[in-house]
């Protein structure tokens, strides 16, 4: 007996044995294949990867997240030094305008999962949300964990597979369709698959770049990466003995060839390299585009509601009053306290002169360096240190309506891996919840 013969002993039939055999055994193996296929592959376990999956989910599809890192939303609950500014209450044309080119593109995005539809998503997971100045929103408990305890109860709600510790290093696609993802546990089968792998900032988090990669592999193009919302290093070296202080209350002019080239009123700060704080994050996308022409010269207003003569008699006045006391005294009440010798050095006079021996050229060189203290910008600080990476994935060959690839499809983006940044103030987080949910939304 051969060994096709084996299981039909005595009778003459054997050589269709095998087929049926075979057939059984494809067929239990397509069985098998199949209950292990999901009908979405996440990569990325932040805000957008989350979003993603818990509205698939919703939606009957079965769906598996894969996390590189050994838990999820590292970066979210670093959001706001862990307070997380979830969104914003700006009206929607203003939502737009505050992501520059990449606006339109998220237009359906945000009109399908708005800020208000996140705040009532947040509210029916129990966490409440505040308003604070300039329409930025926090959950009330004011930690970022109550944020990423709503996301991973919507997933688990709707039984998405989440799985920790595993790195996606290639797609696997056939037939212009992708069918699933290569991790570092093996092969993982699906209809479709999300990137959402965030950008390059804070690579301890697990962003590191990954969904750029993965995305060129199947043919995206990648627009060029650079940080956007950033710190900048001065050629000043003084500004290491006003590391930490900062300033309120400014009006920051940027220049660059005697043209300038951004403003921004607002608290900046200094640090040990140059100069950080809302102000200078939030004018920072415009300068980092700049510099590559040349250093850029910022000037620094202390008092931008007063006029020079008006600030001028203001300190004669002071000056006055405070004649017997040293001049760094009278200046505090313009500048912080650390501040007041280094503007006097940079005025050549001497700290501890008394206030009633300035004479008029030097209160006017004060007077100068009150109303535009200067600071050479020379570079930003690397992108690993930025709130947000500008550039990613090309969204001309991204489709807005569903966040699908137009080039191979069943493949979807989310989140920071796409070319789209907004400024402080919850827009980022807002981008990619609003990009996650229309994708959880439209996967077949
Ligand atoms: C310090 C800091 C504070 C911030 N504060 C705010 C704020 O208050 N408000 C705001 O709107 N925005 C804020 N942002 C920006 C905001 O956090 C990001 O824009 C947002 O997290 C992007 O979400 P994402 O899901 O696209 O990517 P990420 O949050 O970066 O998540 C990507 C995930 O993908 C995983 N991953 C990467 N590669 C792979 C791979 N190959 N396989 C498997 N998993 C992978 C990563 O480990 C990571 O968990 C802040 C950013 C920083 C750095």
């Amino acid at each position: 007996m051969t060994n096709d013969e084996w299981r039909v002993t005595g009778k003459n039939v054997t050589r269709h044995t095998p087929l049926v055999t075979y057939i059984f055994i494809f067929g239990l193996g397509y069985g098998c294949a199949m209950k292990n296929m999901y009908d979405l592959i996440v990569i990325g376990g932040g805000p957008a990867g989350m979003m993603a999956a818990g509205r698939a989910a919703e939606r009957g599809k079965k769906v598996i997240l894969l996390e590189k890192k050994d838990r999820l939303g590292k970066k979210l609950l670093m959001c706001a030094t862990g307070r997380c500014n979830v969104t914003n209450t700006a009206p929607m044309h203003l939502f737009i305008k505050a992501y520059g080119k990449g606006g339109n593109f998220l237009r359906m995005a945000l009109e399908m999962f708005d800020n208000d539809k996140l705040r009532s998503f947040l509210l029916s997971h129990d966490v409440e949300t505040v308003v604070e100045n300039k329409g930025r929103v926090f959950p009330k408990s004011q930690k970022a964990d109550s944020i990423l305890a709503a996301l991973e109860t919507y997933m688990r709600d709707f039984q998405v597979e989440i799985q920790t510790n595993t790195h996606v290093l290639r797609l696997k696609s056939e037939n212009n369709h992708v069918r699933g993802a290569e991790t570092n546990h093996g092969n993982i089968f699906g209809h479709n698959v999300l990137i959402a792998t965030g950008g390059l900032s804070y690579p301890a988090t697990g962003s590191t770049g990954d969904g750029y990669k993965l995305a060129a592999s199947v043919g995206h193009s990648i627009c060029p990466t650079y940080p956007a919302i950033i710190a900048f290093e001065s050629e000043e070296t003084w500004v290491k003995s006003l590391q930490g202080t900062p300033i309120k209350n400014v009006n920051i002019s940027a220049y660059q060839l005697n043209k300038k080239i951004a403003e921004h009123f607002g608290e900046a700060l200094f640090t040990h390299f140059g100069i950080s704080g809302p102000a200078i994050l939030d004018m920072s996308k415009r300068l980092v585009e700049c510099l590559p022409n040349g250093f850029i010269q910022i000037h620094i207003d202390f008092k931008p509601n007063c006029s020079t003569e008006e600030l001028d008699r203001i300190l004669l006045n002071q000056i006055k009053r405070q004649g017997g006391k040293v001049v760094k005294s009278c200046l505090t009440v313009f500048v912080p306290e650390k501040l007041a010798p280094v503007l006097l050095s940079l005025c050549n006079i001497e700290p501890h002169k008394k206030a009633s021996q300035i004479t008029t050229p030097e209160r006017r060189k004060i007077l100068k360096q009150l109303k535009g203290l200067r600071l050479t910008l020379l570079r930003h600080r690397p992108v690993e240190e930025a709130i947000v990476t500008a550039g990613g994935v090309n969204l001309d060959e991204v489709d807005a309506k569903t966040m699908e690839s137009k080039l191979l499809k069943g493949l979807y983006f989310a989140g920071e891996t796409l070319d789209i940044d907004g400024p402080t103030g919850g827009f980022n987080l807002q981008a990619a919840f609003s990009t996650g949910y229309l994708a959880g939304n439209s996967v077949d």
